[in-house]
C-alpha cells in the first residue's frame, strides 16, 4: 500500500507499522475480546499496557529512576499553567524566568505571568537570523522557581543542540524544558533537566496524551489554587490514573515506543541510533537549501531544529503552487505556519529518509522550472 509522505508539524506522520497493528488489534486486542478503547482504565489488561509503554520510554530515554513519567492531558499548552501551578511556589518571591527563542516560549511565559512573577532572562525573538540567546549572558533571577526553555521551537525551526548547564551558571533553580516537537528524537541528558513535558501528537502517537517527566523533589509544590487532576504529586501517586487517562493515546504511544525499540534492537546505542538517523535525515535537507540559491532558510547553523525545516523562497507568491505540486507528488502537508508564511517540512522519527530524498527531488525540479 503506498501512502503520501505526511511533513505535518502536528498531529504528525505514525509509522506504518503501528498504524498497521493497530488496524490488527481493532477489534480485539489480543484475544481479550475488545478494542483498547472499551477497555476499563484499571483492567488489567489495560494496566499491562500502560505499565508497559512506561517502561519502554524509560528504557528508550534511560530517564532515571528519580524521575516520575505522567501520562497527562491538555496538551503542551495546558502545562504552561500547569508547571507555573506546581513549581512556582518553590521560591517566596515566585519568581520564574524564561528564555524566549520563538513563538512557543513567548507563549509559556505569556501564560505563567497569570500565577506569579514570569521573568524574561533572555530573548532572541525576531532576531534574523534566527538564533538562541548565549546562556551565559541570560540575566538569571536571585532566587528563581525554575527556569523555562523550549527546547525545540516547532514553528521557527531553532532547536537547543545541547540543554543549558545551569549549575555551571550559577543557578542551582530547575530546568523546564517544552520538547514537544523533538522528544524521542535524541538523547535528554537528565542531569539538566528538573521538568519535561510534550504534547504527544509529533513524535510519539496522537493527540490528547501529554507526556511528563517530573523530578520527584519538584512534585510537592503545588499552589493551592492547581486542580487535583493537574497536581503532579496527585497524578504521580495515582499511577497516571486520578482520572481516566486518553487510554487509547496511551496504547498507540506505547506502540511507537515499542517500535522505537525494534528499530534500535541491532544497535546497542537505543536512542543515539535515532538520533543519528534523524542527523542524517535534516543534514541532506539542510545542505540541499544553502547549496541552493533558490531556497533559504533564516535559522543559524548552530541551532537548526533536526525535527522541523522553515524554508522559504524568494518570491513567496509560488508557495501556493509548490504546494499543489508537491501534494500530486505524494507530499503533504508542507505548508509553513500561518504566523511565518513559507514553507515546512518536519521530519519527525516516523518520516523515513526516502520521504526527505523526495522532498529534495521535488524541490529540485519546482526549482528547475522556475528558478
Ligand atoms: N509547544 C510546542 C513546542 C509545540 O510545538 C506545540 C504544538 N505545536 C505546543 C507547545 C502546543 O501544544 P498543544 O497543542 O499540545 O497544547
Amino acid at each position: 500500500m503506498s501512502r503520501p509522505f505526511n511533513f505535518s508539524a502536528g498531529p504528525a506522520t505514525l509509522p506504518f507499522e503501528v498504524l498497521e497493528q493497530a488496524a490488527a488489534e481493532m477489534l480485539d486486542w489480543r484475544g481479550s475480546g475488545v478494542s483498547v478503547m472499551e477497555m476499563s482504565h484499571r483492567s488489567r489488561e489495560f494496566v499491562s499496557i500502560c505499565e508497559e509503554a512506561e517502561q519502554d520510554l524509560r528504557d528508550l530515554l534511560a530517564v532515571p529512576a528519580s524521575f516520575k513519567i505522567l501520562f497527562m492531558q491538555g496538551g503542551a499548552l495546558a502545562q504552561n499553567a500547569v508547571v507555573p501551578m506546581n513549581l512556582i511556589g518553590r521560591s517566596r518571591s515566585q519568581t520564574a524566568d524564561f528564555v524566549l527563542s520563538g513563538s512557543w516560549s513567548v507563549k509559556s511565559h505569556a501564560e505563567a505571568s497569570r500565577y506569579g512573577n514570569a521573568h524574561i532572562a533572555a530573548s532572541s525573538v525576531g532576531e534574523r537570523p534566527s538564533r538562541l540567546a548565549d546562556p551565559y549572558q541570560w540575566r538569571l533571577s536571585q532566587e528563581a522557581s525554575y527556569v523555562h526553555i523550549c527546547s525545540n521551537e516547532t514553528i521557527d525551526g531553532v532547536e537547543f543542540q545541547q540543554l543549558p548547564d545551569l549549575l555551571a551558571l550559577g543557578c542551582d533553580a530547575p530546568l523546564v524544558i517544552d520538547c514537544s516537537s523533538h522528544i524521542a528524537s535524541r538523547a535528554v541528558d537528565w542531569s539538566r533537566v528538573g521538568v519535561a513535558y510534550a504534547g504527544a501528537q509529533k513524535n510519539i502517537g496522537p493527540a490528547g496524551l501529554t507526556l511528563v517527566f517530573v523530578r520527584e523533589d519538584l512534585l510537592d509544590h503545588a499552589l493551592p489554587i492547581c486542580p487535583s487532576v493537574f497536581n503532579y504529586r496527585t497524578v504521580a501517586d495515582h499511577g497516571s490514573m486520578y482520572n481516566t487517562p486518553p487510554t487509547y493515546a496511551i496504547y498507540i504511544a506505547g506502540l511507537v515506543f515499542r517500535w522505537l525499540k525494534h528499530q534500535t534492537e541491532s544497535q546497542s546505542s537505543g536512542i543515539a541510533a535515532i538520533e543519528a538517523r534523524n542527523i542524517a535525515k535534516a543534514s541532506l535537507l539542510y545542505d540541499y537549501i544553502d547549496a541552493s540559491g533558490f531556497y533559504r532558510n533564516d535559522v543559524d547553523k548552530t541551532c537548526r531544529s533536526r525535527m522541523n525545516v522553515p524554508f522559504f523562497m524568494a518570491d513567496s507568491s509560488l508557495d501556493d503552487q509548490f504546494l499543489k505540486e508537491a501534494h500530486r507528488a505524494g507530499l503533504q502537508q508542507l505548508k509553513g505556519h500561518k504566523s511565518v508564511g513559507g514553507l515546512r517540512a518536519s521530519l519527525y522519527n516516523a518520516m523515513p529518509l526516502t520521504g526527505v530524498k523526495a522532498l529534495i527531488e521535488h524541490m529540485r525540479d519546482f526549482e528547475a522550472r522556475h528558478g
